[in-house]
């Protein structure tokens, strides 16, 4: 499709067409979850954007490779290289050992994906695949000059670089206030913002995870699982690489200095950050201990498309404040949503223009630094203009490859939302229903409910009243 791609460059700080290295093929890289504990659904707004930006690309007509990592070794609990091991607090916490936890957090962090529909990384590799291609790495840097040892740990040396900061606008300043005094100063670091490549005079004695190295039994820091498993799989040269805004600083920035002094060029050209689902006393985050989780929003009766719409509706670049009332209105304009399409008929070819003048405007909102909520204006839009509705199902059904919100199963598997009448006696049953709550008559309530269930339909009731959906 002839489009141009505009994206925010964190790199660059701003809007730029998006090129790849070679024409027609992306090479794309997203950090993946460090599998300690269930995925928030804050995590998984960053995943599903992510997934909207391959899938837009694919759209596009782009060949995309996407690789991801699962982080299962090295990450401690403040990004630096202070604080506790992620892992082992996490098997600490449930009394099983460290590859446990990973396991059943990574099928976790899948099954979660797959609610969403975001389309699993042709790639997914966990860190503790590598550790012979980390230690190749490392012994490399350390040839070149960019690393030393210290107290037996490896370190990267970031004073070897003529501008370390080249994605952040952090510089030394702004490090040091932002310095907490409880983190303890590792003293084998020649300067604040070295990094450490390679663990083994570790802290924690109990450490599960340890292999042979060069420089003693150890285990690699976090950083070095992204540069290496990126470069194994996309080679030196990589178009976009992905993660949340947190990500910027200090990881995907020590990203780039191990990869640039290893490969010796630049390494990525595109950096797309998403920004954070904050609640109202801040980010989610898992150390908080009080996160969402897609299967605490399902207990609670939503449709985890209603999340992911949730997420479309609002730009990737601003932070996302969570509310139930905000995802009780999602969930309204979701069921509209989807009785609309579902009534759409069959008749009526493919109107070839119509189709692909819709295409590409759809492809152009997206186009324009991902404006996914435009993207769903354009469905509106389309819905109601004057065209046949077998051009409106195929555009429906083209859309759906990238927004991915079962907007075509309403044709697929519910075909009884087709008869109109079927759909105004569940809302003459709605108001019984109400009627009867009212009424305080909870028995005849419940048995419509209940009917209603038996006919596949599920009610579901909120502040601003009750919304039904199939099954
Ligand atoms: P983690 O499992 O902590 O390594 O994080 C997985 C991904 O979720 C990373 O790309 C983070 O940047 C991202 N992330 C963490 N917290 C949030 C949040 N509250 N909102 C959006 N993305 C987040
Ligand atoms: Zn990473």
């Amino acid at each position: 499709m002839d489009i141009k791609t505009y994206l925010y460059n964190t790199l660059t700080k701003r809007v730029e067409e998006f090129k790849p290295n070679e024409a027609g093929k992306v090479a794309m890289y997203t950090c993946g979850p460090t599998v300690y504990h269930f995925a928030h659904i804050g995590n998984l707004r960053s995943y599903i954007m992510e997934d909207v930006l391959e899938k837009y690309l694919r759209y596009v007509g782009y060949d995309v490779t996407r690789v991801m990592n699962i982080t299962d070794v090295g990450h401690l609990t403040s990004d630096g290289d202070t604080g506790e091991d992620k892992m082992l607090k996490g098997a600490k916490r449930e009394n099983k050992t460290v590859m446990d936890i990973a396991r059943f957090y990574t099928e976790a962090f899948m099954a979660d994906c797959e609610k969403l529909l975001i389309k699993r990384p042709d790639i997914v590799e966990p860190a503790t695949n590598c550790i012979p291609e980390f230690i190749h790495m490392i012994e490399v840097l350390l040839e070149k000059g960019y690393a030393y040892v210290a107290g037996e740990n490896v370190y990267f040396d970031t004073s070897k670089l003529d501008n370390y900061y080249v994605l952040s606008s952090q510089n030394e300043e702004d490090l040091q206030v932002g310095v907490r005094e409880d983190v303890e100063e590792d003293t084998n670091k020649k300067n604040k913002t070295d990094f450490v490549l390679w663990f083994t005079k570790s802290k924690f004695d109990n450490q599960e995870l340890k292999w042979d190295s060069p420089w003693g039994v150890g285990y690699p820091g976090w950083h070095i699982e992204c540069s290496c498993i990126s470069i194994k799989h996309l080679g030196e040269y990589m178009d976009i690489h992905c993660g949340g805004v947190d990500n910027i600083f200090p990881h995907h920035t020590n990203e780039i200095a191990q990869s640039e002094a290893y490969i010796g060029h630049k390494w990525c050209n595109y950096w797309f950050h998403v920004n954070h689902l904050n609640t109202t006393s801040g980010k989610m985050s898992k150390s908080k201990g009080e996160f969402l989780t897609v299967s605490l929003l399902e207990e609670k009766g939503y449709n985890p498309m209603v999340y992911r719409m949730f997420c479309l509706l609002s730009h990737y670049r601003k932070p996302l404040e969570f509310s139930w009332d905000a995802l009780d209105n999602v969930a309204t304009a979701y069921d509209k949503l989807l009785r609309r399409i579902a009534n759409l008929s069959e008749e009526g070819e493919t109107d070839k223009e119509a189709f692909g003048e819709y295409e590409k405007k759809f492809a152009e909102a997206l186009g324009n630094d991902m404006n996914t909520s435009s993207a769903i204006t354009v469905l509106y839009d389309m819905l109601k203009a004057d065209m046949n509705d077998g051009t409106k199902r195929a555009l429906v059904a083209r859309y759906e490859e990238v927004l991915s919100l079962r907007l075509t199963a309403a044709w697929e598997e519910k075909e009884e939302c087709l008869d109109e009448e079927f759909v105004s006696y569940i809302e003459r049953k709605i108001e019984q229903r109400a009627e009867a709550k009212k009424a305080k008559d909870f028995a005849t309530a419940d048995a419509i409910r209940e009917e209603l269930a038996q006919r596949g339909i599920v009610l579901k009731d909120s502040r601003e009243g009750t919304t039904w959906m199939p099954a």
